[in-house]
């Protein structure tokens, strides 16, 4: 067995804390040379006394000091800001890049251990999101694998090993449907961020559980599905599975369809990234059909859920509009996050930002960064007007 030393990004995060139970229960497998954290101390040098990593990075300056003090016995070096993490995550002592920060800020650490040639366990999808054809691009010239950590796109991954990918003829993404499934529009109105949150089947950051609440987290995937697995639009479909068993689907030339199954447990699609090509053996509860008798899959609504419809026309329009879409949405998410603006509103402002920042059909890396900005400034724009004619 080949030990793998990983460097984990955005480690005291929802993936990046279920990652680091996923090492400490095969010592023998992995071991961890670099952590990075943005905001929580105290978890960030916990994590780095118990995994003993070679570098940590804190991505918010600020919080350098604290770090740096509360580490100074050990032998790990402290590093901080965002230069340092895209410098750090090439050391020739990482094998595996665990791409768990969350939004856009993760874009640039992952396209640095990408063009490192590093094998990258992606959770961070808005990478793909906001840059998908350029992050593909460079992993082909550098020869660095991506392995999906997105519980579907997992799913799709696992059902084409052994298979002729020219036999693929499309991909059926579940979506749980989020707190909301069900709920119209008179109801959606008056829905706070503290009701969002409440994700029936999964336990994640807030940003995403907010993105599945509002089916945004499905029009991201489908997204990162077309960059993953280098599909046409017409290729990914989308179909409602509340019980979050089904992961995702493949359907190929004749007509067979593949699923893969199991729990709604983010450690299995870690796991399965972080191991690749070995299935690594666990003590994980197991699905049981005694809990679940019945499995149930229905269409999406899209006049309801605008945001899913938004984001697949973004990835229609194609060029800057998905790293538009991107910049918008995170800017509304931590409004709603915050009771800034209501739920529906946040689907009018990214349509809003999308119109408004010029088209660019074949951006390039300084592109996205200004789209980012651009996107982000006028949503904010939207905000404040919004605010101000409420009160
Ligand atoms: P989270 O909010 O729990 O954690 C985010 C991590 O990123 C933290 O370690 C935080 O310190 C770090 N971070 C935040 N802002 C940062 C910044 N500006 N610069 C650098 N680091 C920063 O998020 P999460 O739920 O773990 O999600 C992480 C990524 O994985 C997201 O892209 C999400 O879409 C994806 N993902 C998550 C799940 C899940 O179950 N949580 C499932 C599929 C995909
Ligand atoms: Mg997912």
């Amino acid at each position: 067995m080949v030990m793998k030393r990983l460097a984990i990004l955005g480690s005291t995060g929802s993936i990046g804390t279920q990652a680091l139970d996923v090492v400490a229960a095969n010592p023998d497998r992995f071991s961890v040379t670099l952590l990075s954290g943005h905001a929580n101390v105290n978890l960030l040098v916990e994590q780095a006394k118990k995994f003993k990593p070679a570098v940590v990075v804190v991505t918010n300056e600020d919080k350098y000091p604290a770090v740096k003090e509360a580490l100074t016995m050990q032998q790990t070096r402290v590093l901080c800001g965002h230069d340092a993490l895209t410098e750090a995550v090439a050391a020739d002592n990482i094998d595996v890049v665990l791409a768990a920060i969350v939004g856009f800020a993760g874009l640039a650490s992952t396209l640095a251990a990408i063009k490192a040639g590093k094998r990258i366990a992606l959770a961070n999808k808005e990478t793909l999101v906001v840059a998908g054809e350029l992050v593909m691009e460079q992993a082909r010239i550098h020869k660095a694998g991506i392995l999906p950590v997105d519980s579907e796109h997992s799913a799709i991954f696992q059902c084409l090993v052994g298979e002729n990918p020219a036999t693929l003829e499309k991909v059926i993404l579940t979506a749980s449907g989020g707190p909301f499934l069900g709920k119209k529009s008179n109801y959606l109105v008056n829905v706070k961020a503290a009701h969002a949150m409440q994700h029936p089947t999964w336990t994640m950051g807030a940003k995403i559980t907010i993105d599945s609440a509002t089916l945004m987290n499905k029009g991201l995937e489908v997204i990162e599905a077309k960059w993953l697995f280098g599909l046409s639009d017409e290729q990914i479909e989308v179909v409602i599975h509340p019980q979050s068993i089904v992961h995702s689907m493949v359907q190929f030339t004749d007509g067979s369809i593949k699923s893969q199954m199991g729990l709604p447990d983010m450690k299995l699609p870690i796991q399965y990234a972080l191991g690749f090509p070995e299935r690594i053996a666990n003590q994980y509860p197991r699905f049981s059909f005694k809990d679940y008798q019945k499995l149930s899959f229905e269409l999406p609504d899209y006049k309801t859920f605008r945001n899913l419809a938004i984001a697949k026309e973004a990835l229609r329009i194609g060029g800057n509009a998905p790293c538009v879409l991107n910049a918008a949405n995170e800017v509304v998410v931590y409004a709603f996050l915050a009771n800034k603006v209501g739920f529906q509103e946040m689907s009018d402002m990214i349509e809003k930002t999308l119109e408004k920042v010029p088209f660019i059909p074949h951006p390039v890396m300084e592109d996205y960064i200004k789209s980012d900005v651009e996107a982000r400034t006028y949503t904010n724009e939207f905000l404040k007007k919004s605010q101000l004619s409420v009160y």
